[in-house]
C-alpha cells in the first residue's frame, strides 16, 4: 500500500501533496503550535455549517427481507436509497477520515472490513457508538482478504470466523449474514461454504469510486457522479487519500440528487 501511496503523491505537484496532507493527516499535539486569542475574539460556532448536507434516513422508505442469496443493487423503491460501501481499511488515516465524516454529516455506510488491516482498531472508539445506533454497518471482507475461490473450504471458514470475531470484538456486533468475496470473485462453492458458517448473503456492487488503488481525486469525483443513483450498491475503499479529500464533493452530488444514504440493514431485516 505505501508504494501505491507513494506514486499518487509522487505525481502530484507540491502544492497538491501540501494539500492532500495538511486537509487530511490529523495534527498531532507536538506539533500543535498554539496562540492565546484574546477573550471574547472567537464568534460561536453556526449549530449547522453551511454546504451540502446528508439527507436524512426516509422512515416511509419500504424494508425487504433478508435476500436469500447475492445481491449486486438495491430493489427499486422510493426514497432514492444509495448504499454507499466500504471496503478493507488498509490505511487507518484514511478509515480515521471516514470514520470522522459519517459522525460529521450522519451518512450511512457499511464498512466491509479486513480484520488484518490496520485501520480499523484506531477508530473503533468512533465507529462504535455509530454502530450501536445502526448509522453504520460493519460486514465480513475475510480477515485478510483472500482470492476466495482459490482457498480450501477450512480456509474459507476460518477466515470469515477470525473476522467475525475481529468484528465482534471490536465493534460488539454479528456482521453476518452479509460478507463480500475479496476482488468480486466468488463461486457456487465459496457461496455453500461461508452460508455454512451464516454468511449467506455476498454482496456485489452496480457502481464504484474505483479507488482500491490511487487514483486522482478529480476522476475519483468523476466516478461518483456517473454512479451516484438511486439503487447503487456504491463500492469504495478505505485505502488511499484521495477519496478524504474530497468528501465535500460526494456529498454535493448525493444532495443535488435527492440521495439517501442506507445501510443494508435499512433496506433488509429478518
Ligand atoms: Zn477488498
Amino acid at each position: 500500500m505505501s508504494v501505491l501511496r507513494r506514486t499518487f503523491l509522487g505525481g502530484v505537484v507540491g502544492v497538491g501533496v501540501t494539500t492532500v496532507l495538511t486537509a487530511c493527516i490529523p495534527l498531532r499535539a507536538e506539533d500543535a503550535v498554539i496562540e492565546p486569542l484574546p477573550s471574547g475574539s472567537l464568534a460561536p460556532l453556526p449549530t449547522a455549517l453551511p454546504g451540502p448536507q446528508i439527507l436524512p434516513l426516509d422512515p416511509t422508505m419500504p424494508v425487504f427481507g433478508v435476500p436469500s442469496g447475492s445481491i449486486y443493487s438495491l430493489p427499486t423503491t422510493v426514497g432514492n436509497p444509495i448504499a454507499w460501501t466500504v471496503d478493507d481499511g488498509w490505511d487507518a488515516d484514511v478509515v480515521e477520515s471516514y470514520a470522522v465524516f459519517a459522525r460529521e454529516t450522519g451518512a450511512r455506510l457499511t464498512f466491509f472490513i479486513c480484520g488484518s488491516a490496520n485501520g480499523w482498531s484506531r477508530s473503533a472508539s468512533i465507529l462504535k457508538p455509530l454502530v450501536e445506533s445502526g448509522q453504520v454497518q460493519i460486514a465480513n471482507h475475510t480477515h485478510s482478504h483472500i482470492r476466495m475461490v482459490d482457498a480450501s473450504d477450512d480456509v474459507i471458514r476460518a477466515e470469515l470466523m477470525t473476522n467475525h470475531d475481529v468484528i465482534q470484538n471490536l465493534f460488539g456486533v454479528d456482521a453476518r449474514p452479509y460478507f463480500r468475496p475479496p476482488f468480486g470473485v466468488y463461486d457456487e462453492r465459496v457461496a455453500r461454504v461461508a452460508a455454512s458458517v451464516g454468511y449467506t448473503v455476498p454482496v456485489l456492487w452496480n457502481g464504484t469510486l474505483s479507488d482500491a488503488g490511487a487514483i486522482d481525486p478529480t476522476l475519483l469525483v468523476d466516478f461518483a457522479s456517473r454512479y451516484m443513483k438511486p439503487g447503487v450498491i456504491l463500492l469504495g475503499h478505505a485505502n488511499h487519500w484521495p477519496v478524504a479529500t474530497v468528501f465535500p464533493q460526494l456529498v454535493k452530488i448525493l444532495e443535488d440528487r435527492n440521495l439517501v444514504t442506507v445501510t443494508l440493514n435499512d433496506v433488509y431485516r429478518a
